[in-house]
């Protein structure tokens, strides 16, 4: 079967390839390696690269375009809403009790509109989150950012900058839980060791069924 890839030339020695969260398929060379050398080397790694392919759960498909129509469901804190279209211009969206409610005049600005509403949740209902679970860990940290972060749900720095995305309060809240208590055991334990998910686990002891929410859901937060 054909294999497509896109060939970057860079300053560095080896060839490396990667399969992006959009299944592109990313080869990094050196500026001088000939296409011979650069298509043995994606032919020696075929096998990896399809089975990287297929995985459906580390390369979800991306939740299909948002098209701001009556009835269409939107997620959020794990329940799905349905927005209705009113009457007049608004320029916001609003959750009113079960239902999403948005002008039908703002639809070609859905997008933007939507953002909005989820990042300010999302700020508000992470911060006084993030800073219990903080004082629960006896973890420190220096800002809270809560932003778009492309393909990732959370990062956390050594100086102890925590960020994370929007996107997760569309998830369940046992879930933003688990992607909260996980950047701040970071704090604690840079890498994914045994004591990192010991941590992990006193802390959200449901944490693999929200792991594993993440891994079949996950592909819907991110339209
Ligand atoms: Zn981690």
């Amino acid at each position: 079967m054909k294999l497509d890839y896109e060939v970057i030339r860079a300053d560095r020695t080896t060839i490396g390839i990667t399969v992006e969260r959009d299944r592109k398929v990313v080869v990094r060379a050196p500026r001088l390696a000939s296409e011979q050398v650069v298509t043995a080397a994606v032919e020696s790694k075929r096998f990896w690269i399809w089975q990287k392919l297929r995985d459906p759960h580390k390369y979800p498909d991306p939740a299909p375009h948002k098209e701001y129509v009556t009835g269409e469901t939107f997620l959020y804190l794990g329940q799905h809403h349905a927005l209705t279209l009113t009457r007049g211009q608004s320029g916001a969206v609003r959750l009113v009790g079960k239902q999403f409610e948005m002008a039908g005049a703002d639809r070609r600005n859905g997008d933007v509109l939507f953002r909005s509403w989820y990042l300010a949740e999302a700020k508000e209902k992470l911060r006084p989150r993030i800073a219990a679970f903080a004082a629960e860990m006896g973890v420190s940290y220096s800002r809270i950012w809560v932003r778009d972060l492309k393909y990732r749900w959370g990062s956390c720095t050594p100086g102890g900058t925590l960020s994370f995305n929007w996107r997760i309060i569309q998830a369940p809240m046992i879930v933003v839980d688990y992607l909260i208590a996980h950047e701040l055991a970071h704090v604690l334990e840079p890498n994914h060791s045994q004591d990192f998910w010991n941590i992990v686990a006193v802390h959200v002891p449901a944490w693999e069924r929200a792991r594993n929410w993440l891994k079949q859901n996950g592909g819907l937060l991110e339209w």
